[in-house]
């Protein structure tokens, strides 16, 4: 089917979003092109500026708009603990449930040996220094209950173990191959709680 190109170029625009196939981008162009001029503006705006103006945090690699991130700089968090996740969803998922008070530290990602993703292709060498030189004495590897996540666990645990920082891991509250990010609170709080040392 042939489209007019802006409309085509939309379309193309929304397939590109994950989980968006042809049909549902085809929808998302036509219905956009019938909004309000105002929500159609505001929308472009919000795409632009949230790309431009976020950012990675330079100590824990949160996504924020201030670098370091609201978290790092706030004083009144628990600085001998630090929570591990694999991405800022992650973290977002963790502060809902307002129990963790400590801090966090983001991995975009996680090692993969299948993949071939290791331990320098993901944000851990910045964790490496960061720990040298802090108040943090508990480290909460809090990857999800799957192969990669566990191969990170324990690469994690395996560095850390000999410079005398304890290290747990999320209880088995989690399903086996779920995710944090869609673990209801309850879930979440109790594997917290019961978390388990490495
Ligand atoms: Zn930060």
């Amino acid at each position: 089917m042939l489209y007019p190109t802006p409309i085509a170029k939309l379309i193309d625009s929304f397939s590109k979003l994950p989980g968006i196939g042809i049909k549902t981008a085809t929808r998302l162009a036509f219905y956009t092109i019938a909004m309000a001029d105002e929500d159609v503006n505001d929308f472009a705006k919000n795409l632009l500026a949230a790309k431009r103006d976020l950012t990675y945090c330079s100590v824990c690699g949160n996504l924020t708009d201030e670098d370091p991130c609201d978290i790092c700089t706030d004083e009144n968090r628990d600085r001998t603990v630090l929570l591990i996740v694999e991405d800022s969803k992650d973290v977002s998922a963790m502060e809902k449930i307002q129990e963790y008070h400590g801090l966090y530290h983001v991995l975009h990602g996680l090692i993969s040996p299948m993949n071939g993703v290791g331990p320098d292709d993901i944000n851990l060498k910045t964790l490496i220094t960061r720990l040298m030189d802090s108040d943090i004495q508990e480290v909460i590897i809090a990857t999800n209950a799957t192969a990669d996540g566990e191969a990170t666990a324990m690469y994690i645990s395996r560095v850390l173990k000999p410079a005398g920082i304890k290290v747990t891991r999320l209880a088995r509250g989690l399903a086996v191959g779920s995710d944090i990010e869609y673990a209801d609170e309850v879930t979440l709080l109790r594997a917290i709680e019961n978390r388990t040392e490495l």
